[in-house]
């Protein structure tokens, strides 16, 4: 089945509609860094307005252990989004109660407001599903229908995403739309050859990714921190790189599994080991049977894949009509390790076909790096929920609004 979407024919003038986006922005002191995550609802804000609804705008901003933590106030989230959206979006002090249902009643058709940070109610994330009703009720009590566009936490059980849209008219905003179509793309009808791209801190993050990628690439790139765990099980040693040891046996699984699927496994061919983890680490290039040579022998650390490897990665993606990446392929971070990252993204700008950067780190990675979102096929709001989706996990926060993961043949 397929998701609920928002169709023309809706009739929202006049009703009351809960928004709930991802607007969890990074924060430096109260002011946000990347607005990115509230332009990404825009869309589905202006055509909800545009239609005479009166919008309810909800988020979740960080970790706060309750409504004291006043530096996670959804306060300058609101601001923003009125900057973005160019008409007042005021922040109601509230999540429920009396302060919210006065002020959706002084709403007129076409008006929005934000509400306070969803996790300073306990109930929006509780673990026990009468408390996460309990709070979906009091707010299906006072709206009409309710919109999900945060994609970035479909893949949770919370009330404002899984409960509330059980109990009210619920629809995907476009945002989701988006992705859902995008992720779609890859996991059913990728056009070949298609590449993945893996790297990041740890690869036992991504073995799930992997398993489930397998049966339906035709080439496995791996870079980034959890490449060392894939030279160790190679017999190569890495000096304090990275190593996941317990995994090691796993990963000489997968590279079986590689091979007799005929997935070509393309990995670094020489790395860069630095003294140590800090910007300014004397560093030096080298090959990867040879990693604990260097000068600081087996005490460096690689940080960065080499220019070797980075050539035989761009040749990879640039010879591929779908490309999905995540993860960076060193601490990009630290401009003389970002190298190998920034040689990456600029090989997926020049794919053809489809290319998508999923993974909060890696988007923030290409656009650190300069890059202009356009320059990509896609860049996927949501981390976890992007691999979730790829691996095929159940995302509840989909399935209830009609959307079933496609059943393998
Ligand atoms: P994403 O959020 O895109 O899924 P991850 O969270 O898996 O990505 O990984 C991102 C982190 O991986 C970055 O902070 C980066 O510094 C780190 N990283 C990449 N390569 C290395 C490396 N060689 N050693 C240590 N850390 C690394
Ligand atoms: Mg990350």
């Amino acid at each position: 089945m397929a998701l609920t979407t928002l169709e023309e024919s809706l009739d929202l003038d006049g009703r009351l509609v809960f928004l709930r986006v991802d607007a969890n922005v990074p924060l430096d002191n109260g002011a946000i860094t990347d607005d990115g995550r509230i332009r990404a609802f825009l869309p589905t804000l202006k055509w909800l307005t545009e239609r005479g609804a009166s919008v309810v705008i909800a988020s979740h901003l960080g970790r706060p252990q309750g409504p004291e933590d006043h530096h996670l106030s959804a306060a300058p989230v609101a601001a923003r989004t009125s900057e973005l959206a160019g008409f007042p979006v005021p922040l109601i002090p509230g999540v429920t109660g009396d302060v919210v249902w006065s002020a959706l009643e002084e709403m007129k058709p076409g008006e929005a407001v934000f509400l306070e940070n969803l996790r300073f109610d306990a109930r929006e994330t509780s673990k026990e599903d009468s408390a996460r009703l309990e709070l979906a009720m009091e707010w299906a009590s006072h709206v009409d229908a309710c919109v999900v566009d945060g994609f970035g936490v479909v893949h949770r059980k919370q009330a404002s995403v899984y409960e509330l849209p059980r109990i009210t008219p619920s629809y995907a905003g476009f945002l989701v739309e988006k992705e859902v179509d995008v992720l779609e793309q890859l996991t059913s009808r990728p056009e070949r050859p298609y590449t993945v791209v893996l790297g990041g801190s740890k690869v036992s993050d991504k073995l799930g990714v992997i398993e489930a990628l397998l049966p339906t690439v035709d080439r496995l790139i791996i870079g980034g921190g959890m490449v060392f765990t894939v030279l160790a099980a190679q017999g190569h040693a890495v000096g304090k790189s990275l190593l996941e040891k317990d995994h090691i046996e796993i990963v000489r699984g997968f590279l079986d599994l590689a091979s007799k699927l005929g997935v070509e496994i393309v990995l670094p061919t020489d790395i860069v080991m630095a003294d140590s983890f800090s910007p300014d680490a004397s560093h030096v290039t080298l090959p990867i049977d040879q990693l604990e040579h260097g000068p600081q022998g087996a005490d460096a650390l690689g940080l960065d894949i080499g220019e070797e490897s980075s050539k035989t990665f761009q040749e990879a993606i640039e010879g591929s009509q779908t490309v999905f990446w995540n993860g960076p392929m060193g601490v990009f971070e630290f401009e003389a390790f970002s190298k190998g990252t920034r040689a990456v993204a600029e090989a997926l700008t020049t794919v053809k076909g489809l290319s998508v950067v999923g993974g909060g780190d890696s988007a923030a990675a290409v656009r650190a790096l300069g890059f202009a979102d356009n320059q990509f096929g896609h860049i996927s709001t949501g981390g976890g929920a992007s691999l979730e989706f790829l691996e095929g996990k159940h995302l509840p926060g989909l399935e209830i609004l009609g959307w079933q993961p496609p059943v393998a043949p």
